[in-house]
């Protein structure tokens, strides 16, 4: 049925984000247990919550008739403290991509380009689309970001340009001096987005967040969330760092208690848990190299990556991960990224990854002869 009245035309086009499969979904068409599946999806964290943000948000549940605290004072403070800034520098988002959209919000009109990478996360060119604005893909570098074509792809229409670093879908990093020639070159007219979501897995990253949180760097945002190394991707919460300034017109846009009172409360315990954040460190190094050592005895092509997930090339992605699937082990297919010959596969704990490894290897195979067999 056609409706009675007109939707915004930027509708029309707008790409529709694809998540990785839910464990009941799957489980429900497969007729399986839900306990069989697992879930290698999403890059979530495999060793579960933070302990201490459990704790935590048991001690809040009797408390939710109430609203949250909308100004989110404690956990500003907790991380101010913890990253030597303003906590006028901090705005907090319902998942950090709630920052992405205020970003949009904020900064994009119809006339708007956006800049941003080949295999780029894929909310970026949603939000471009979601305000009309134009979105510029530059070319990848070996599956990275080229940040040089993307500074040569600014003009005066530019009103932002995004990183992820480490980039998700490929796992690939720039340095910390690259990144910071880049901004340096970036002209102040531009906003850089940086997403830093999985920094917590990399050895040296780059701070920016005290020039950024003291107004030196106006024109740099940069995003983190409690979803990847704090294990609390479904409580949905995460944070920006810029200017005070720029945090002073973000929120004026966020709805007034966009941070729910158990987000709050984990993500202040979280905060206190290196333990977990240690163990989940370890258990995705241990991973990563599980798993390259079998693409190199499997001879598949695969991304060395510097986050918690990794792209191997196996052919037809979206076969491979249907067939995986069908064994009871969600990876996600990259077809939508343009990347159809690949699968991504986010790292597991030690039994989980094993499982996968050998569904892997069975469905590779099998795909392999019935080729051979026509
Ligand atoms: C997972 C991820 C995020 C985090 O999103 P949340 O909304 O905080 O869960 C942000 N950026 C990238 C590139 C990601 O892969």
């Amino acid at each position: 049925m056609p409706l009675p009245f007109q939707l915004n035309p930027v509708l029309e086009r707008l790409p529709v984000y694809q998540p990785g499969r839910p464990i009941e979904e799957v489980a429900r068409e497969l007729n399986l247990p839900a306990a069989d599946i697992i879930k290698l999806a999403s890059n979530e964290n495999p060793l579960g919550p933070s302990p201490k943000a459990l704790a935590a948000m048991r001690k809040t549940l009797s408390s939710l008739n109430l609203y949250p605290d909308g100004n989110a004072f404690y956990l500003k403070q907790k991380l101010a403290t913890k990253l030597g800034i303003t906590p006028g520098a901090i705005i907090l988002g319902n998942g950090s991509n709630e920052i992405i959209e205020l970003l949009g919000h904020a900064l994009l009109t119809p006339e708007s380009e956006v800049v941003v990478s080949q295999y780029c996360f894929a909310v970026y060119p949603i939000v471009t689309a979601l305000f009309g604005a134009k979105l510029v893909t530059v070319p990848a570098k070996n599956y990275g970001h080229d940040l040089d074509a993307m500074l040569a792809a600014i003009t005066p229409k530019t009103r932002l340009v995004f990183v992820a670093n480490p980039n998700n879908p490929t796992g690939t990093v720039v340095s910390p001096d690259e990144l910071r020639s880049f901004v340096n070159a970036v002209p102040p007219h531009v906003v850089v987005a940086l997403d830093k979501a999985y920094v917590e897995f990399i050895e040296l990253p780059a701070d920016l967040s005290h020039e950024v949180s003291t107004g030196l760097r106006p024109n740099v945002i940069l995003m983190r969330t409690f979803s990847k190394i704090y294990g609390l991707a479904g409580l949905r919460i995460g944070y920006g760092i810029a200017a005070p300034e720029f945090i002073t017109a973000l929120e004026k846009i966020r709805q007034p208690f966009n941070i729910n009172a158990l987000a709050q409360a984990a993500a202040l315990a979280a905060l206190d848990d290196d333990k977990h954040v240690e163990n989940t460190r370890r258990t995705n190094k241990r991973g990563m190299k599980l798993y390259t050592k079998a693409f190199k005895e499997l001879s598949l092509e695969f991304i060395p990556s510097a986050a918690n997930f990794i792209l191997v090339r196996v052919g037809d992605g979206t076969r491979v991960f249907a067939e995986m699937q069908k064994l009871g082990v969600i990876v996600r297919p990259m077809a939508g990224y343009g990347l159809g010959e690949w699968i991504r596969i986010s790292i597991g704990t030690p039994k989980e990854n094993h499982r996968c490894i050998e569904v892997l290897k069975t469905c590779v195979s099998d795909l392999q002869s019935r080729n051979i067999d026509g």
